[in-house]
C-alpha cells in the first residue's frame, strides 16, 4: 500500500493545527507549526488572512484530511476503512475510528514502542513484532480485542529494542491497551471507547463526506 512520502510538516501547517506527526520534536521550539504557523506554499501567509470558505463541505473535507494524515494513509485505504465501518453493526463513525486505531502501527505506536505511526509503519515493515507469536510486517493488520503484540526475540538483542524500556517508560499507556515493558509486548485489553480516541477526530463529520 502506497504512502505519502512528502514533508509531514507541512500537513500540520495544511491542516491548520498540531498533528503531532514527528514525535518529540512536536514538543519543542523546533516544531515547524510554532515558527509558521500558516499555510504552506508561495501564497500560505496571505491566505490566513483571506477569508476562508466556511461550508459544510469544507468542515467534512478538513475533518476527513485530518483523519487520514494523522493516521498516515491515503485517500484509497481510508475510503476502504469507512466502507468496513459501515459494514459493521453500531455507531459508523466510531467504528471507522476503532478500526484506525486497532492497525498494528498505531497499536505499537499507543504502546510506545516508536516515536509516531511512520516510525512504527517501518519496524512492522522490517519485521521487528510479532503478533500472537506470529511474524507480522503488515501495519495495515487489524488487532482485536485479546490479541498480543510483542518484539520478535532476534530483534530484542538491537540497540534499539534494547534501549526501548527506558524511553517508553514514559509514555502513557491507554486503557484500551495492556504493556509489559520488560517482555516488550502488549494487549488489546477491548477496542477503545470513544472517550479513549483523540477528541479532536471529528467522526460525524468525515462520516457525512462519504454520505454526500
Ligand atoms: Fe506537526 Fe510535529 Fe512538524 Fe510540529 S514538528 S509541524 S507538530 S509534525
Amino acid at each position: 500500500m502506497s504512502k505519502y512520502r512528502g514533508p509531514v510538516c507541512k500537513l500540520c501547517r495544511r491542516e491548520g493545527d498540531k498533528l503531532f506527526l514527528k514525535g518529540e520534536r512536536c514538543f519543542t521550539p523546533k516544531c515547524s507549526f510554532e515558527r509558521r504557523n500558516y499555510a504552506p506554499g508561495q501564497h500560505g501567509k496571505g491566505a490566513q488572512f483571506r477569508r476562508r470558505r466556511d461550508s459544510d463541505y469544507n468542515r467534512q473535507l478538513r475533518a476527513k484530511q485530518r483523519a487520514r494524515r494523522v493516521y498516515g494513509l491515503m485517500e484509497r485505504q481510508f475510503r476502504r476503512y469507512y466502507g468496513v465501518a459501515l459494514g459493521r453493526r453500531g455507531v459508523t463513525g466510531l467504528n471507522l475510528l476503532q478500526i484506525l486505531e486497532s492497525r498494528l502501527d498505531n497499536v505499537i505506536y499507543r504502546l510506545g514502542f516508536a516515536q509516531n505511526r511512520a516510525q512504527a509503519r517501518l519496524l512492522v515493515t522490517h519485521g521487528h513484532f510479532a503478533v500472537n507469536g506470529r511474524r507480522s510486517d503488515v501495519p495495515s493488520l487489524l488487532m482485536a480485542q485479546g490479541d498480543e503484540v510483542s518484539v520478535r526475540e532476534g530483534s530484542l538483542r538491537r540497540t534499539f529494542f534494547k534501549d526501548l524500556p527506558a524511553i517508553a517508560e514514559d509514555k502513557v499507556v491507554p486503557n484500551w491497551l495492556s504493556r509489559d515493558l520488560k517482555a516488550l509486548s502488549g494487549t488489546v485489553l477491548h477496542l477503545p471507547e470513544r472517550s479513549e480516541i483523540d477528541s479532536n477526530l471529528q467522526e460525524q463529520l468525515i462520516v457525512e463526506y462519504y454520505s454526500r
